[in-house]
């Protein structure tokens, strides 16, 4: 049977200890055993995100928890600044519109990071703002933003801070106490390595306060709910059971291997990548002052189509990674690090990149990329 190798960044691999939990028979969730788990899932997150702040979860994919933070804590005709630069932060800009909020976009260009004086020069000229919006990782192009001076700025006003963490979170540094950062929205299916199902957000204080005064017409999403759900360790509606409790399991592995190691082992895995892509003459995507651990973003070398590479790694060699979106499809490839994922996970998706390019007739000497990586793992 041809391997299924998942080097998309979502969804990610699942490790085999968290498959056994996610076979076992489903148990109702109105009773103290479910209660249990629900528990552990939040303090598991809390260790996560790195907070003492609230959790609440719902059963959705990762844009439901972005939703609910929209909704929740704006009112229509509420400013807000939202920071593109990528699909994901436009994301923050649609469903501000759907929901009548006036955001004030800060366009950055494709492959760098905001710069956190921009923010705080938008926000002194205008005291109305009532939220910033940011993604930690902007899995489009595979920047991280720096979330600490963002923070360190938004603070200082009366506006909340929003990160989308969909990306990133488990695999990259995010302290959302430490750097203030107000609601983070995230998901199962990404460094919490299980399958999509179960979406959450994390509320500070500072947004509970918004969040009494919303008048937004929000039902499902409305975190009033779940925070009211919240106190009783309960979810107001049906929550996504099975992954639920595979979570609570997926969160002890994460505590096991303790989060700091986690992020110097994706770092790692990052590292091998970029070295590997470099060595066989290939350019990086995003600026280097900003580049992610959370997945590596390729130029697609001249001449080589872009769609098929991606199309034969999947159909030929069973090896899943992303290709470009929107203004970078058939220009960028995008390998992530996310996921239960080791060196040698990472040695094949590279060995295999250089066999596709290679058919494709790109020159370049076949296995450098493979040697460079092994470099880093072996340094
Ligand atoms: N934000 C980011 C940064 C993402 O990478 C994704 C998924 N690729 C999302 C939001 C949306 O998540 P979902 O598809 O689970 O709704």
């Amino acid at each position: 049977m041809k391997r299924n190798l998942i080097l998309a960044p979502g969804p990610t691999q699942v490790p085999s200890r968290l498959c056994d939990v996610l076979g076992k028979p489903i148990i109702h969730h109105r009773t103290p055993q479910f209660q249990g788990y629900l528990k552990e899932v939040i303090e598991g997150l809390q260790y996560v995100l790195q907070t003492k702040n609230d959790i609440c979860l719902m059963a959705s994919s990762g844009t439901g928890a972005m939703e609910a933070s929209v909704c929740s804590i704006l009112s229509p005709g509420d400013k807000v600044i939202t920071v593109e630069g990528g699909k994901f932060g436009e994301r923050w800009t649609e469903l501000c519109k759907a929901y009548g909020v006036e955001a004030q976009v800060m366009d950055v260009e494709w492959g760098k990071a905001v710069d956190p004086a921009a923010i705080k020069e938008a926000l002194g000229k205008d005291k109305e703002i009532k939220a910033v919006f940011v993604t930690l990782c902007e899995t489009s192009t595979g920047v991280t933003a720096d979330i600490e001076a963002i923070g360190e700025v938004v603070k200082q006003t009366d506006a909340v801070l929003v990160a989308d963490a969909v990306s990133g979170l488990g695999v990259t540094d995010l302290q959302t106490d430490n750097w203030a950062v107000d609601l983070v929205a995230s998901a199962s299916h990404k460094g919490l390595m299980l399958p999509p199902g179960v979406a959450f957000v994390s509320i500070s204080e500072k947004a509970k306060a918004l969040i009494e005064k919303s008048t937004s017409p929000s039902y499902y999403f409305d975190l009033r709910k779940y925070l009211k759900s919240a106190t009783k360790t309960d979810t107001p509606f049906t929550p996504a059971i099975g992954v639920v409790i595979a979570l609570s399991e997926s969160l002890k592995m994460i505590k096991e291997a303790g989060i700091d190691n986690l992020f110097k082992h994706y770092e790692r895995l990052a590292k091998g990548t970029r070295a590997a892509m470099e060595a066989i003459g290939l350019t990086l995507f995003a600026d280097e002052s900003c580049i992610s651990n959370v997945l590596t973003s390729v130029n697609v070398p001249d001449g080589v189509d872009g769609v098929k590479l991606v199309k034969t790694m999947r159909d030929t060699h069973g090896i899943t990674m992303a290709g470009g979106q929107a203004q970078l499809k058939g220009k960028i490839f995008r390998m992530a690090h996310m996921g239960s994922l080791d060196e040698y996970d990472v040695l094949t998706g590279i060995a295999c990149i250089e066999k596709t390019l290679n058919s494709a007739g790109y020159k370049f000497n076949l296995g450098d990329g493979v040697a460079a990586a092994q470099k880093v793992f072996n340094s």
